[in-house]
């Protein structure tokens, strides 16, 4: 069991392994050096795979209520040591310490999902007799594994993000290779300490920390590996897609969320859940509220409230229980979010609260009058920044919330069922939550979204589905 952070070995097919060559972990806080993780090469993964082959006959083999003891072992495990989890979290990412248990908590209950899912990997009958001359028949289709499952990870959420890749991949009977975050490798080794305490056999997972530039092709273009479970930002997901050949592809991508404020809405509440889905992560979160559209008689009420209360999410100390917000993943993307707010700014938008940098920190900072054809208004900022936009109508909120390559969830306030029915007919997204921000997520729903924001759904059962094929059954009588 680890009790420090140092020179960590990776986990190929049941084998912690070393390498001379390493990559250094930072804390983003001090930029302090916490850890070294091996730097894998091309032969190390290539090594993972052949390794998963094997892994995947073994995978497929185990009984339902082996894999069901499992991941309930691996979630026993992850709650026993639920301190070290956060720590490991707040200490090699941008977390603070309330956030990386909250972490930890879903983390859990992500693995728990994916115990209880697996008895409920169902086939159907198929009524053969719809085409005539076919009455004789009877069958069905029943699902089996893809084989191997290749898994990327970003930095943003580096526990709970791997758990929903391993636990739907060993639900479904699969072996996983998983390269996690060069930013952020050590919640996914600390994961893989659990499934070895949990008695998962070797060869079904591997964690190969390396650098995805390095080592991400041979993971992503090798024939033996069925699907690429891939999470992280639309450009990196479309090189992955173009050279990824004849396999499943599952895209969990970024966005620019947007939530709509209607004029009959309670604006405290969604002032309070608009604040919390901006900040959380310090804005580095896929469903992060980025673009808030209020309609005209209430955005003074709206703005004057977000304002005041985006002055108070504060920056400080990861470590301590009060701190609301600590430091982006590094100095360079406090650094390149602080350029993008400037370039707003320039181009005529108004600076409300925050927009200052200090080393890795970034104000909370909201942002008026952006004008539409600002950088900032298309693209994910992935950072503590929001704008406010006036509308005057549901139906101008809705045109302009879609025009955007991005399309994952979105959020809407209002007491009025008929117009919060029209936003979600008419919302480009993966999900539509009604009196929440577009932050709203519980690990068991099917969540993904749609255009730049990518392919496919996760939430156990949905990865499930990904990760199995229907194999058709049929007798003649
Ligand atoms: P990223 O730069 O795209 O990196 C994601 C992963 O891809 C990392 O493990 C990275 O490895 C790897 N990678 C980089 N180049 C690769 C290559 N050529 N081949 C294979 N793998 C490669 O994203 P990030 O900055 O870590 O994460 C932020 C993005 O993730 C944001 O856009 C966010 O919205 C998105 N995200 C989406 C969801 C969702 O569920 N939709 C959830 C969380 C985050 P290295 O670290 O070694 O470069």
């Amino acid at each position: 069991m680890m009790t420090t952070v140092d020179n960590k070995k990776m986990f190929i097919g049941g084998e912690w392994i070393e390498k001379e060559s390493t990559i250094e972990v930072h804390d983003p806080q001090d930029n302090e050096v916490i850890a070294t993780v091996p730097r894998a090469n091309e032969t190390d993964m290539l090594k993972a795979i052949n390794v998963a082959k094997d892994g995947a006959e073994t995978a497929a083999k185990m009984p339902v209520h082996e894999r069901m003891e499992i991941l309930h072992r691996a979630a026993d495990f992850v709650k026993h040591y639920k301190h070290l989890y956060a720590i490991t979290i707040a200490s090699e990412g941008s977390k603070t310490i309330t956030e990386a248990q909250g972490e930890v908590d879903r983390c859990i209950e992500t693995l728990r999902i994916s115990a209880e899912e697996t008895r409920r990997i169902h086939g159907e009958t198929i009524p053969f007799d719809q085409m005539p001359g076919h009455e004789n028949r009877i069958g069905y289709f029943y699902r089996f594994p893809i084989g191997v499952v290749g898994a990327i990870t970003p930095f943003n959420d580096p526990l709970n993000l791997v758990a929903h890749k391993i636990g739907p991949a060993i639900a479904s009977g699969n072996s996983i290779v998983v390269k996690p975050a060069t930013l952020t490798p050590l919640s996914a080794l600390l994961l893989a300490e659990a499934f070895e305490a949990a008695g998962l056999p070797d060869k079904v997972l591997s964690v190969v920390t390396g650098k995805g530039s390095e080592i991400g092709d041979a993971l992503v273009t090798h024939p033996a590996v069925r699907m690429i479970s891939f999470t992280g930002g639309l450009e990196t997901g479309t090189d992955i897609a173009h050279k990824a050949g004849l396999k499943k592809l599952s895209m969990e991508l970024g966005s620019n969320s947007p939530t709509i404020v209607l004029k009959d809405a309670d604006i405290k509440e969604a002032v309070d859940s608009c604040v919390s889905g901006s900040y959380g992560a310090v804005g580095q979160n896929c469903i992060g509220v980025q673009r808030i559209f209020i309609e005209r008689p209430v955005y003074d009420e709206f703005m004057e409230q977000f304002a005041n209360l985006s002055k108070q999410y504060t920056t400080g100390d990861k470590k301590l229980a009060a701190t609301k917000m600590g430091p982006l993943i590094s100095e360079q993307e406090a650094i390149r979010v602080e350029g993008t707010v400037a370039e707003a700014v320039a181009n005529g938008a108004t600076l409300l609260t925050g927009g200052k940098r200090q080393g890795a920190y970034y104000e909370a900072t909201v942002l008026a009058d952006v004008p539409r054809h600002a950088r900032i208004v298309k693209e994910e900022i992935f950072g503590p920044v929001v704008m406010l936009f006036p509308v005057d109508s549901l139906d101008e909120a809705i045109e302009k919330a879609n025009d955007v390559e991005y399309g994952l969830q979105a959020g809407i306030f209002t007491r009025d069922t008929k117009l919060a029915f029209q936003a979600i007919q008419s919302l480009n997204v993966g999900g539509v939550m009604v009196n929440d921000s577009s932050d709203y997520r519980i690990d068991g729903m099917p969540f993904g979204g749609v255009k730049g924001s990518g392919l496919g759904r996760e939430g156990v059962s949905s990865s499930i589905q990904e990760m199995t094929e229907p194999k058709v059954v049929q007798f003649k009588l």
